[in-house]
């Protein structure tokens, strides 16, 4: 199985990532987490992302296409895998394309649409938990105690990027580049669309309708 997860900042494809995985029996990649890993360990490639990412820009196509790529040649993810935040541009669908041409191509791609209001008010509260990278709201759902993960303790933060200012600059940029890319997997016809502001628990429900 091969699934792209697809939707605006805040739509919830990375709360479920790990819920479709487990599903699937698949790994799953999120190109934000493995910036911000390169950023954690200091690596050029995380330098160059952060520019970027403070401002709610996206990090160039030929650095982005060539992190994905690598990852999924890794034997482990040679039978399948769930791609989180890519592709986000033509070109990075494109490159995907090329690079599954002739092993299947991409199975299924899921849209979470989420109207834009419910995601500033979902990103501007969003808390994660350093660690495991479980999400957190302040309101809507906090942790039992307060800085720290129900899950593993670790420390809860809120990301730079979720700023209100960042968080428009990234709506902004979402419908301009990657609309175009919903729209190019609605003309193939292999797009499913979930209505990603119903309770984490319905979603899931229709995620594991839709995919048998
Ligand atoms: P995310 O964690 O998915 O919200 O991504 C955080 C940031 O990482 C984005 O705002 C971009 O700056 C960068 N990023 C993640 N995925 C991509 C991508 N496929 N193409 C370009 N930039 C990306």
């Amino acid at each position: 199985m091969k699934i792209i997860l697809m939707g605006p900042p805040g739509s919830g494809k990375g709360t479920q990532a790990s819920f479709v995985a487990s599903l699937v029996q698949v790994n799953s990649m999120s190109s934000g987490d493995l910036f911000r890993e390169n950023l954690a360990n200091d690596t050029e490639l995380g330098k160059l992302a952060k520019t970027y990412m403070d401002q709610g820009k996206y990090v160039p196509d030929d650095v982005t296409i060539n992190m994905v790529m690598s990852w999924i040649e890794d034997s482990e993810n040679n039978g399948g895998f769930i791609l989180d935040g890519f592709p986000r541009t033509l070109s990075q669908a494109q490159a995907l394309d090329d690079r599954l041409n002739g092993v299947g191509g991409i199975d299924k791609v899921i849209l979470f649409n989420v109207p834009e209001l419910e995601l500033i008010k979902r990103l501007s509260g969003r808390i994660l938990c350093r660690k495991c990278q479980t999400p957190y709201h302040k309101e809507f759902s906090p942790p039992t105690n307060d800085g720290a993960c129900d899950k593993c303790g670790g420390d809860l933060f809120q990301r730079d990027d979720d700023s209100e200012v960042v968080v428009k600059e990234r709506l902004k940029v979402y419908r301009q580049e990657t609309d175009p890319v919903v729209e190019r997997y609605r003309g193939i016809g292999n797009i499913l669309e979930i209505d990603g502001s119903l309770p984490i628990r319905v979603v899931e429900k229709s995620l594991r309708t839709a995919l048998g």
